[in-house]
């Protein structure tokens, strides 16, 4: 296969090659069935198989307990943002965890479903530090606490999840973790309910990841569609309607292959090399800049500044010629930003940070 650009894109986002050839080859006719995984039913036994597959494959790669439900659905994050407090809220008070656009967007949305809470915000810092969980103002009694685990537009990540209990708090942890799934291991002690959408790490969009706890299941307001209450969708092993079949399947080839990486270990540790690569090389330069607090940068999303922002669109025209795809910043922050996915391989970090200095020496 003729080599692939490096696709810096924060979701939809690049893909395996590896898994993007199996489907490939895979495309006419699944395992000699005859069929194409878009042609099945999704009752029949070849989808069966695939659906179990992923499931079981995605239990292990994460290490998720017994006691969580693992429901595979659709509408995005997005629709996680009514349809947890939904689930969850008993219209009552929820606590939300401001660290950035994502869970600003989730504060919003839950406002139509909740009494909203804000219990902490780094807005004040532009979104560049994550608040310590001590200085949380929590409600009394929250019916839960939401977070995003990873903001994908501001680049702030919590590297490790708040213990709730030592805060003297016993309601569970709702988190957000669409842009840094699968990319390291989580402490499912310390959570509730995740969730997350499939385009970043899991694979294409269309796929939503929800992870809940057995005892949260009996709380969904009656106004709760039937579509997306967790107890129905669990009870009909994410069958209750058609899911999304072909994001399914690629997401099962994901999960293989992250299996075959060496699990989420060994996934988690090319994950940390790979940023603290670009990050080092963003901080030794003259022109580019990071704002974020290094205790809490991301290792999936990097946005960085060129210190002259009218060297922007020399920068991305470069970048592209290099092969070098998809670096412009998000509109709301502007600059650029690198997310450095499961499937970004070292040698597309190793092929930026070559650039990032070579543009520099011609143009710093
Ligand atoms: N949460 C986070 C952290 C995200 O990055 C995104 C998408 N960029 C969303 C929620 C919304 O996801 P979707 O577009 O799949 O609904």
């Amino acid at each position: 296969m003729m080599s692939r650009p490096y696709n810096f894109s924060a979701g939809p986002a690049a893909i395996s090659e590896e898994v993007l050839a199996i489907a490939a080859a895979e495309m006419l006719d699944w395992h000699g069935c005859g069929m194409s995984v878009m042609e099945m039913s999704h009752r029949g036994k070849e989808f069966g198989q695939i659906h179990a597959q992923a499931q079981a494959d995605l239990r292990t790669l994460l290490a998720i307990p017994e006691h969580f439900h693992l429901l595979f659905m659709q509408g995005g994050a997005w629709a996680q943002n009514a349809i947890v407090p939904l689930n969850l809220s008993r219209g009552e008070t929820v606590d939300f965890v401001v660290t950035g656009a994502w869970s600003q967007k989730s504060t919003k949305e839950a406002q139509k479903y909740c009494r909203a809470h804000i219990a902490a915000s780094s807005e004040d810092t532009g979104f560049t530090t994550l608040p310590a969980p001590a200085t949380w103002q929590l409600s009394d009694r929250p019916a839960y606490i939401h977070l995003c685990s990873n903001e994908t537009i501001h680049g702030v990540e919590f590297h490790e999840l708040p213990d709730l209990r030592a805060l003297g708090c016993d309601a569970p942890l709702v988190i957000d973790f669409s842009s840094h799934v699968a990319s390291r291991p989580v402490d499912w002690s310390r959570v509730g309910l995740a969730f997350a959408g499939a385009q970043k790490n899991l694979g294409p969009a269309g796929l939503t990841l929800v992870v809940v706890r057995e005892d949260l299941l009996d709380r969904a307001l009656p106004t709760c569609p039937s579509a997306f209450t967790y107890q129905t969708v669990a009870q009909h092993g994410s069958m209750f309607n058609t899911p999304p079949t072909y994001a399914i399947y690629i997401a099962s080839l994901v999960f293989q292959w992250l299996l075959r990486l060496g699990g989420i270990k060994a996934v988690e540790a090319r994950n940390t090399a790979k940023a603290r690569c670009l990050y080092e090389a963003i901080d030794q330069s003259a022109l580019y800049t990071n704002p974020v607090d290094p205790a809490c940068r991301s290792r999936m999303n990097i946005p960085f500044h060129l210190r002259d922002a009218e060297l922007q669109d020399a920068f991305l025209a470069g970048a592209r010629d290099r092969g070098l795809l998809q670096l412009k910043g998000h509109k709301s922050v502007g600059g650029m930003r690198a997310s450095l996915y499961n499937a970004m391989p070292m040698e597309g970090v190793l092929a930026l940070v070559e650039y990032l200095r070579d543009f520099e020496q011609t143009h710093g």
